[in-house]
Order: structure tokens, then sequence, then C-alpha cells
């Protein structure tokens, strides 16, 4: 082994997986069972009824899918689109562009509108091409509403508001992988036709559950759309769904217990008390940061991302070395900077089921000393306790290698 855990508990601050509650654990500490007994039809029938309500919709048809984001998002495309398809999406950072290079290898017309990485997607330009398009060949526009690799968090509301004033008919497909239960997300209102997310995010389960929601209008597009498609055929679902057996192949029986205590302890705080406190520790996060003297990757405050902060370092260090340092010394996972930012970010995730207090421990190993090490910069004299400057031979846990 060439690494040993620093003492203490891991502090897991990457912006997912995230911490599981100790209800979700002990709810999924169970034997198999078997999945078409009674029991679990009941169980799923009350989850997916569930599921909606962190989705704010009613008209939709929620899938439970034995899948990751990833596969989450490739559901969405398959089952609403056809080869050849004219799609406007939008690259701001890593997992938009991942969905973007996935649009592609599955054979649609990617009309791709580029950011700087730290801006939102650029709605401006989606009005002209809205606009221009008269002849409606446009068949879909995908976004991604938070963007985990900048902490950037795009306003949906305002997608809707083009797609409305020209009257234009493309679906609204939406990655609400770092977003949905955490974030302000409402399908119905805004008009999403597929949103979609991922069980190691807000709802602090295991990976493993993609959780995707379809409109009316995106089941009646997966009628039509001639995408290949087995594992993630909708029809399928449809079919068991009809049937009352719910399951065209066999479920994770564990992963169903868990999502029913994590949406269990979601409603009993309320779902909007759940992103009241993601407001309230994205704030003291960003605060944090600023305090640091160090700048949010994010450029505008009305994109500030409650649920990850990507924090810039100095051009002179490289923002892994931080990461390193926290992993190394205190057990800490913060999130490393992803291909453009590569070694220029560093990520704090504060999402899922999470309160002020470790929130807190999220952010203090970077306090207040005079000392060097990291690099970051702070003001000799006026700092104490930095955890992360301390230099290597001063720091006690740098024996663990
Ligand atoms: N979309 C976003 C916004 C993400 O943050 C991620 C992963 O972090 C994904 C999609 C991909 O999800 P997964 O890794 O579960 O396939």
């Amino acid at each position: 082994m060439d690494y040993t855990y620093a003492p203490g508990r891991n502090h897991l601050f990457v912006p997912g997986p995230v911490n599981i509650p100790e209800q979700v654990l002990r709810a999924m500490n169970r034997n198999n069972e078997d999945y078409r007994s009674p029991a679990i039809p009941a169980l799923t029938k009350t989850l997916l009824e569930d599921v909606k309500k962190i989705f704010k919709t009613i008209s939709g048809t929620p899938f439970l899918i034995p899948t990751t984001g990833t596969g989450a998002w490739e559901s969405a495309l398959t089952n609403t689109l056809s080869p050849g398809d004219r799609i406007v999406s939008f690259v701001i950072g890593q997992f938009s562009l991942l969905w973007v290079d996935q649009q592609k290898r599955l054979g649609f017309d990617v009309d791709v509108v580029e950011s700087d990485w730290g801006r939102a997607a650029d709605l401006d330009v989606l009005e002209s091409k809205i606009a221009a398009d008269t002849a409606h060949t446009i068949k879909a526009i995908c976004i991604v509403h938070n963007e985990t690799a900048t902490g950037v968090t795009n306003n949906l509301a305002s997608v809707r508001k083009i797609l409305d004033e020209y009257q234009h008919p493309a679906l609204f497909l939406v990655d609400g992988v770092s977003s949905i239960c955490a974030l302000d997300f409402r399908m119905d209102e805004w008009g999403v036709d597929v949103a979609l997310t991922g069980s190691q995010k807000a709802l602090s389960l295991p990976t493993g559950l993609g959780i995707v929601c379809a409109s009316p209008k995106a089941i009646a597009a997966s009628e039509s759309a001639k995408s290949v498609r087995v594992f993630f055929d909708w029809k399928d679902y449809l079919k068991f769904y009809k049937m009352g057996t719910y399951w065209p192949y066999t479920p994770s029986i564990q992963l169903l217990y868990g999502l029913k205590a994590a949406l269990d302890l979601i409603f009993e705080e309320g779902l909007d008390n759940v992103i009241a406190r993601h407001t309230r520790l994205g704030t003291a996060t960003r605060l944090a940061v600023e305090a640091w003297g160090l700048k949010n990757c994010t450029q505008k405050e009305e994109w500030f991302s409650d649920t990850v902060t990507a924090v810039v370092v100095p051009s002179y260090i490289d923002s892994s070395e931080v990461v390193r340092r926290g992993w190394k010394r205190y057990n800490l996972s913060l999130g490393l900077g992803l291909n453009k930012v590569a070694g220029k970010v560093f990520r704090i995730g504060h999402l899922g089921n999470l309160n002020d207090v470790p929130a807190t421990a999220g952010v203090s190993c970077r306090g207040r000393d005079g000392a060097e090490g990291c690099g970051l910069p702070c003001e000799a004299g006026k700092w104490s306790g930095c955890c992360l400057c301390i230099p290597a031979e001063q720091h006690p846990n740098d024996s663990f290698k």
C-alpha cells in the first residue's frame, strides 16, 4: 500500500459522491429480496410518487434506472431523439463537455455554444438561434443546470422564457445531477421535458441509481424517436408499470430502501428547507473563500452555485497540491480541478445531507497562519492555525506517506 489514511474520519467534500447519513446506511443494511414479491412493487410505487416531488412535477413520469448520471444522460437523449437531429448544447465546464461528447457519439447534430469556464451558458446566443430557427430544425436544448466543475448554476427559467417567446417546440433536456434536491428546480413550472439526477449527489445515497423524469411531451417523443436503445428504453419500464410489477430487470433492493430513507429525510426537513440550507452553506463557503483572499471560479454572483464552490488558487501554485495535502494531512477529500481548470482550482462540495458544523470542517483546513507551505497567500503574522500551509517537515501527519 503506498498510502495510509490520516487519523480521523474521512471528511468527504468532493461534490459527489457525498456522505451517506446513518439512517440511509441502516435502511440499506439488509439482505436481498425477491423483487417479484408483493413488497418491492409496493415500495417502487411509493418511490415513483415520491421522486416526483423532488422534481416538482405532477405530470412527469419518473424512471429509476440502475445506472449513474452518464447513463441517465443517455436515457434522456436516446428515448427522445433520432440520429441526425439538431440539438443546441452548452459547454461551460467538464460535465457539460462530457455530455456534448456523448451527444456527438450518439449521432446527433450538435450545435455547441461555448462559454469561458467560470461563466454560465450564453443565453443570448440561444435566443438568436431560436429566433432564426423558424423552420424548427432544432429538436432539443440540452443544458446542465449546475456545472459541477466550475460551480456555475444556469438560469433555466430564462431558457424556458426564450422558447416560449418564439413559440419554439424544441424539447428542453436538463442535467440536474448536482442540483436536484439541493437547488431550486421546478420541472413543471419551467416546462422541462426531461430532467435527471444521480443518487450519489444531493440525495446522499451510494452511486448506482439514475433518476430520470419525463414530461408527457417527452413520453410522446419517445414513441417516434429512432435512436437505438435497449437497457435504457422507457417503453420496457412503461410496460412493467402497467403490469404493476415495475421492473424490466433486477433492481438493487438495497438502493431502493436507501432511496426511501433518503426521501423520508428530505420530506421530514421539507424540500424548501433543504434548498434554503444549501443556500446558507453555499453562502458560508463563499464567505470563507473570500476571507482567505481567494477568488471564486464563478465569474458573476448570479451564477454562484450553492452545491459546489470552485476556488481559484494563485497562478504560482498547483491546486492539486492543496487537494493532496488536505487528503494526506487531514483525511479531507476536496475536488480536483478538471480539464481546462486542472491545477488552477480546487472544489469544495457542500451538498447533500450536511449541516453547518461539518461544512465548517470542510473549510477549516485553510485557517490563518503566518507559516509558509501550501503557497496560498496568507499575510504573515495576521493569521494563525492554517492547516494546509504548515511546511511538510513540521507537519506531524506528513509521516503518512
Ligand atoms: N452531470 C454532472 C453535472 C455531474 O456533476 C456528473 C458527475 O459528477 C455527471 C453528470 C456524471 O455523473 P456520473 O459520474 O454519475 O455518471
